[in-house]
This record gives structure tokens, C-alpha cells and sequence, in this order.
């Protein structure tokens, strides 16, 4: 039964506690609080130091399988042109299969050494399954299904669902399914995917929504990029009527928007649409550095806040961005939204991920029989706000598991 002495601990659902200690036992947390000068110290006491306690973060959207493919598209504006691209890469995987499977397992330790606790991990092919569960990383696994054209629904979701049935059974991995984006699947491939999460006790999904001026174009007016690219690849449906609404409007009539729906990206969301997803408990989760790159724009940090959603956030894949350091996105937030408080800032990285992804029984806080995935983080010397400097940016050689889970 370990007792841990530190500077700070963040519970997360409490204010950070100076001078604090904490005590684990099989792998839960038993009692944590201040240390007042002369208390009992256990034998067994465990002094971090100068470090801030803090639960594992949550990166609620990721795509594990796409992480060969870090650093093989520069920075761009265009992001129909970035669109493209990934659609080419991701044609060329197959003659990658080594290479993705090693980047995959280099991915998982690197998210872990980052001081991730869970992920909600987006992939086609399942491949992220197997290797998540060996290394005993909690994960909703979205199997993410695409298929514009209406004929095409039924076949794309019984070759899912028997995807999913071989799938085995694991203590870590929670598979589910996801369609990828209003431009990418059809009204009745949505409602397919929608009546058999309703079948499942447990059903999260997931999809990309807001994240582009095609994409609100198709939706307005049945025009644009999405349509010429979906064209182009002999994809387009000629009886699909475009609902000339925004993309929350247009999939809150199908039904499909809950408190167990993840949104990801929301970077055309107006305030009407924020509000719409806070009355309905859907979470946004933003993934900025991702969205900055892409030539997506940068989000609408402030407005989330304003507007009362759950808010997570997500690496986005390493297609997008450098590395899997969810402290790096924490730190892009701070620099898009100054006068956001710190605090909801690791709110959005913590608990609100464990609570979209349904881990928040185990992890996100640091709360009498939750987890002990915890991680310190290296202080540099006196720090005037352990908040503030949390999202000021941290690397990994600054933070350490406390405990082996
Ligand atoms: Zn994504």
C-alpha cells in the first residue's frame, strides 16, 4: 500500500492541492489530501519531489493506424489538397504493412510516455485492436466506416459487423463503430450504423464534423470540393439531396446526435450549432495543432468554452501533427484562447475524454477508488500556478508513471 509525497495534486475534480500526499492500493487510489508539518509518514512513503500529481490524460481522437505516415505531408493551407493526399497514402498502405505495424507500436509507447491514460483510436482496417490490448491501453476502438453511395450501406455494414464478431474480447479494448463524416457517408449508412449501436448496452461513436468550408458547402448547397472529389473517385450518389442546413442540424434530424456521440474537430461550428450539442450532452472534441496544419482554420476555442459543451480533446493522427503529446494540443488552446482558465483547459484533457469515451468510473480525476494512472510531471523550480504551467507546455522526459498501470 504506497504512500506518494508531491509539491501538487490536481485531482481535477477538486482545486490543486500544495504539499499533498496520496495512498494507492491495488492499483486504486485509497485517500489523498494536504500534509500538514509533523504528520505520520508511512515506512513505505514514496517522496516524488518537486512534481505535480496528475490522472493520465485522455486523447479522445487519434488514429493509430495512420502513424507511418508521420512527417510525409508538409504544413499546408489547402486542405482539399491535404484531403488528397491522405487518400493516397492511405492507397499506398498496404505495400507499407511492416512499416505500419511497427509505427503503430511505436505510436502506443509514445502516447504512454506523453502521459496517456486512454484513447478513443479511429481505424479502418482494425489493426490497432491487437496491439492496444497488448499493451493494456484502455481504448474505445471506432471502426470507422465510409460508403457515400445509399446502395452501398448494407454491404459496408454487414462486412463491419463481421469484422467486429471475430474480433476476441479484451480487458482494455472497447470496439464500436463510427461513420467517418457527412461527405464520406450516406443517410441511410449512418441510420444503419445508428440502429445497431442502439442494440449495444455500450455505444459510443464518433465523427468528423464542422472541420471544413467543403464540407458546410456540400451540406448547404450540394456543391464544392466534397462533391468534385467524391466525383472524381467514381464515389457520388446522384440521388442524394443536400439538406441545405449546417452539418449538427443536418445530423441531429437523422437522429444520430446523443451524450454518447463524439463530434470531432467543430472548426466551422457557429453558436447556434454549440448550443444545439450542449442541449443534446454530445461532446466536441478539438484536436487544434491537427486542425491548424491541415488548413482546417483554427478552432473556435473561446466559443466552445462559451457555449457550455463537453469539450475533449484529440492528437488528430500522426498525418497531422508531429507527435502524440496531448500537452502539446493543451498548450496550442492556451495560445488560440488567453483568457480561458488553465483549469478547464486539463478539464477538457482529463475527465470530459474519460467521460465521452466512457472511462470515467476508472480515470479522468483523481478520486477516492478511481485507477492509480497517474503521472507526475517535473516542476521547473517554483511555479507561481501549477494550472498555468501545465498547459504552458510539457515533454515527456518532464513526466513519469507513478505507478505501473
Ligand atoms: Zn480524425
Amino acid at each position: 500500500m504506497p504512500q506518494y509525497r508531491a509539491a501538487w495534486l490536481l485531482p481535477v475534480s477538486q482545486p490543486p492541492i500544495r504539499d499533498a500526499w496520496l495512498r494507492t492500493d491495488r492499483g486504486r487510489i485509497i485517500a489523498f489530501g494536504h500534509s500538514r508539518p509533523g504528520d505520520f509518514t508511512a515506512d513505505d512513503e514514496i517522496d516524488l519531489g518537486e512534481v505535480a500529481v496528475l490522472p493520465g490524460l485522455v486523447n479522445a481522437h487519434t488514429h493509430i493506424e495512420l502513424s507511418w505516415m508521420r512527417g510525409r505531408i508538409p504544413e499546408t493551407d489547402d486542405f482539399d489538397g491535404w484531403i488528397r493526399r491522405i487518400i493516397e497514402l492511405k492507397n499506398e498502405s498496404a505495400s507499407h504493412g511492416g512499416a505500419v505495424a511497427a509505427a503503430i507500436e511505436e505510436a502506443i509507447r509514445e502516447a504512454r510516455a506523453f502521459g496517456t491514460a486512454a484513447v478513443g483510436d479511429i481505424t479502418n482496417t482494425l489493426a490497432t485492436a491487437e496491439p492496444l490490448d497488448r499493451h493494456g491501453m484502455p481504448a474505445v476502438v471506432f471502426h470507422e466506416l465510409l460508403g457515400f453511395r445509399s446502395e452501398d450501406a448494407q454491404r459496408v455494414m454487414d462486412d463491419a459487423a463481421a469484422r467486429l464478431r471475430d474480433m476476441p474480447a479484451s480487458d482494455f479494448v472497447r470496439h464500436t463503430l463510427a461513420p467517418h463524416a457527412p461527405y464520406s457517408v450516406s443517410p441511410a449508412l449512418f441510420g444503419l450504423i445508428r440502429a445497431a449501436l442502439q442494440r449495444v448496452p455500450f455505444s459510443r461513436s464518433s465523427v468528423h464534423l464542422g472541420e471544413s468550408g467543403a464540407e458546410i458547402e456540400l451540406l448547404k448547397s450540394g456543391t464544392g470540393a466534397c462533391r468534385a472529389g467524391l466525383e472524381r473517385m467514381g464515389k457520388w450518389d446522384s440521388s442524394w439531396v443536400a439538406p441545405q442546413s449546417g452539418p449538427v442540424e443536418y445530423l441531429d434530424r437523422m437522429g444520430f446526435l446523443d451524450d454518447r456521440v463524439l463530434v470531432v474537430h467543430g472548426v466551422r461550428f457557429v453558436a447556434a450549432e454549440l448550443k444545439r450539442l450542449a442541449a443534446l450532452g454530445t461532446t466536441v472534441v478539438t484536436c487544434p495543432r491537427g486542425n491548424i496544419r491541415t488548413g482546417a482554420g483554427s478552432p473556435p476555442i473561446e466559443d466552445f468554452f462559451e457555449s457550455g459543451v463537453r469539450l475533449a480533446v484529440g492528437t488528430d493522427s500522426l498525418a497531422s501533427v508531429p507527435d502524440l503529446n496531448l500537452f502539446a494540443e493543451l498548450e496550442q488552446m492556451r495560445r488560440i484562447a488567453p483568457a480561458v482558465p488553465a483549469r478547464l483547459l486539463i478539464e477538457s484533457a482529463t475527465i470530459a475524454g474519460a467521460r465521452a469515451l466512457g472511462f470515467d468510473a476508472d480515470l479522468g480525476t483523481i478520486d477516492s477508488g478511481k485507477r492509480d494512472a497517474l503521472i507526475a510531471v517535473q516542476l521547473d523550480g517554483y511555479v507561481p500556478s501549477v494550472e498555468e504551467y501545465l498547459v504552458s507546455g510539457i515533454d515527456a522526459a518532464q513526466i513519469s508513471w507513478i505507478s505501473a498501470s
